[in-house]
C-alpha cells in the first residue's frame, strides 16, 4: 500500500495477509518496485504511477486496488495485457466530492472567500461582498456519471437548475429526469451560472475547458474543478480570472500535482479563487468507505 488509507482497513487485512503499508512509498518509486517483486496486490491512491515498467517489476501481481476513482495514473492497457485486475472504489467518495462542489459554489457566489484577508486586515468590505444566492442558479455539469449525479441531487435540494452534458449517457437513461440534457458543450457552458467538471482525464478530455470554452461561459460565471487538472487549460483559466471574464473558480486538482511553491505562484493575488490540495473526495467518512471497499475488492480478486 503506497499511499495513505484508513488504518482499520489495513489492520483488518493484516490479519490474513502480509501487508506493507507505507504512505511515503509513492515518493520512493525504486523502493516500491523492489517491494513488488513478491507482491500479489498493490494498493494506490491517485499519485502512484502504475506504469508498464512498474508492472514488469511485479511478476506475481494479480490486482491493483485504487483508493478512489479515476484511473489516469494507471496504465490499464498494460494491466489488462498482464492479466492484472484494476479495482476502483466506485461510488465510495461521490458524496465527498459532491459536497466539495456545492460548498465551493456557495462560497464563490457569495464572494465570501475573497473577503477573508481583508477582514483580518481590519477592512470591512461589505459593498464588495454583495454576493448572489445559489437557489435558482443554473449548475452545468460536464460529464454526468456517478459524482455528477450525486452533485445534481444536492444541487436540486438547494433549488438550483441542473443542466448536464454527457454524450455517452443515452437520452433514454432515467437519470436525465434530474437534469436538463444538453447535446452541445458550448451550449451548456453558455447557459450555466456555475460549471462543474466530472469527466475522467483521457486524450479526448485533456484541455476540454480551453480558452474558447471559457469564452463561451456566461460573463461572471464560476468554474469548479474536482475532476482532473488536465481537463482545464490552467493558463487560460488564470487569464480569465485576472481579466474578470470569470467570476471565480475552485480548483481541487491541477495540471501538475503536487504543486511546487514556484508553480503555485501563478494563482497568487487572485480573488475568489478557492484552492484545495486534491481532497475533494477525501473526508474522514469517505476515507473509511473507500479503504474498506478497496480492501474488499482486492481480497475478492486474491481469493478468486
Ligand atoms: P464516472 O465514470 O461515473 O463518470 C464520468 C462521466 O464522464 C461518464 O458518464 C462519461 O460518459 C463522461 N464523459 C467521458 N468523456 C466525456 C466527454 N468528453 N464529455 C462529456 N462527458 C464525458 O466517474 P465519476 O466517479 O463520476 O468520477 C469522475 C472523475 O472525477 C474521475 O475520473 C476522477 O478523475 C475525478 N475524481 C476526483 C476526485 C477528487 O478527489 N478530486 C475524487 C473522485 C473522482
Amino acid at each position: 500500500i503506497s499511499e495513505f488509507m484508513d488504518q482499520d482497513a489495513v489492520d483488518a487485512v493484516s490479519q490474513r495477509y502480509e501487508v506493507v503499508y507505507d504512505a511515503g512509498l509513492v515518493d520512493r518509486p525504486e523502493e516500491l518496485a523492489g517491494l513488488l517483486a513478491e507482491a500479489r496486490a498493490l494498493v494506490v491512491r491517485n499519485r502512484t504511477q502504475v506504469t508498464a515498467a512498474l508492472l514488469e517489476a511485479a511478476p506475481q501481481l494479480k490486482v491493483v486496488g485504487r483508493l478512489g476513482v479515476g484511473l489516469d495514473n494507471i496504465d490499464t492497457a498494460a494491466c489488462k495485457a498482464r492479466g492484472v485486475a484494476v479495482c476502483p472504489a466506485t461510488g465510495a467518495n461521490d458524496l465527498a466530492v459532491a459536497e466539495w462542489v456545492i460548498a465551493s459554489a456557495m462560497l464563490l457566489f457569495r464572494l465570501a472567500f475573497s473577503a477573508r484577508a481583508q477582514v483580518i486586515d481590519g477592512l470591512w468590505p461589505r459593498g464588495a461582498c454583495m454576493g448572489r444566492e445559489t437557489a435558482g442558479k443554473a449548475l452545468g455539469l460536464v460529464g454526468f456519471g456517478n459524482i455528477a449525479k450525486e452533485t445534481a441531487r444536492l444541487a436540486r435540494a438547494l433549488g438550483m437548475r441542473v443542466l448536464a452534458y454527457d454524450p455517452y449517457v443515452p437520452a433514454d437513461d432515467p437519470a436525465w429526469a434530474g437534469a436538463q440534457r444538453f447535446e452541445s458543450l458550448t451550449a451548456l457552458l453558455a447557459a450555466s451560472d456555475a460549471v462543474s467538471l466530472h469527466v475522467p482525464l483521457t486524450d479526448s478530455t485533456r484541455h476540454l475547458i480551453d480558452a474558447a470554452a471559457i469564452a463561451a461561459m456566461k460573463p461572471g460565471a464560476i468554474l469548479l474543478n474536482a475532476a482532473r487538472g488536465g481537463v482545464v487549460d490552467e493558463d487560460a483559466l488564470v487569464g480569465a480570472l485576472r481579466s474578470g471574464a470569470l467570476g471565480g473558480a475552485a480548483l481541487d486538482v491541477y495540471e501538475h500535482e503536487p504543486l511546487t511553491q514556484e508553480y503555485g505562484q501563478r494563482f497568487a493575488g487572485l480573488d475568489n479563487l478557492i484552492l484545495t490540495p486534491h481532497i475533494g473526495g477525501v473526508t474522514v467518512e469517505s476515507n473509511e468507505r473507500v479503504s474498506k471497499l478497496t480492501m474488499e475488492n482486492v481480497v475478492r480478486v486474491l481469493e478468486e
